[in-house]
């Protein structure tokens, strides 16, 4: 089934100047981009998109860390987008993540780890939906 996930390249890659490399592996693994583009998120903006998150203990830094520095937003098209992305991605501790991934390639730590996907359906429509209007997705 074709399906779209949500990608941000966190402030930690963007500061590294890894936007191209994991693009290109995002793109190698077969993944489209359909919308892209680059925002620095405000604090309230971060702490809006991590909601689901609001009680988890590292909820504060988490969303600091996300609003420290630009990302890079992007919508990936393709057959079962939302699981081959997270396989790319890697696990969410660069320590426990796969060679080959993108976080076992340029993840600082558990936090700093590089990249996020969103993790089922419904999240990925809430995420795209949170950055992109319908007008800014090609079709
Ligand atoms: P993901 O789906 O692999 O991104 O992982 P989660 O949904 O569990 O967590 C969201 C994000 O919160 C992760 O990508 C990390 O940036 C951060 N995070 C997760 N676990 C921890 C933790 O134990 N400590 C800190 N400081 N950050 C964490």
């Amino acid at each position: 089934m074709t399906q779209r996930t949500l990608s941000i390249i966190k402030p930690d890659a963007v500061a590294r100047n890894l936007e191209g490399a994991i693009l290109k592996m995002i793109q190698e693994a077969g993944l489209k981009i359909i919308a892209i583009k680059m925002v620095h998120l405000s604090l309230e903006e971060a702490r809006g998109f991590y909601a689901v998150h609001q009680q988890r203990p590292f909820f504060d830094s988490l969303t600091g860390y996300m609003s420290s520095g630009p990302v890079v937003v992007s919508v990936l098209e393709g057959e079962g987008a939302i699981d081959k992305y997270r396989k790319i991605m890697g696990a969410t501790n660069p320590e426990n993540a796969e060679q080959g991934t993108i976080r076992k390639a340029y993840a600082l730590d558990i936090e700093k780890n590089s990249v996020h996907g969103s993790d089922a359906p419904e999240t990925a429509e809430t995420e795209v939906a949170y950055f992109f209007s319908r007008l800014e997705m090609v079709r």
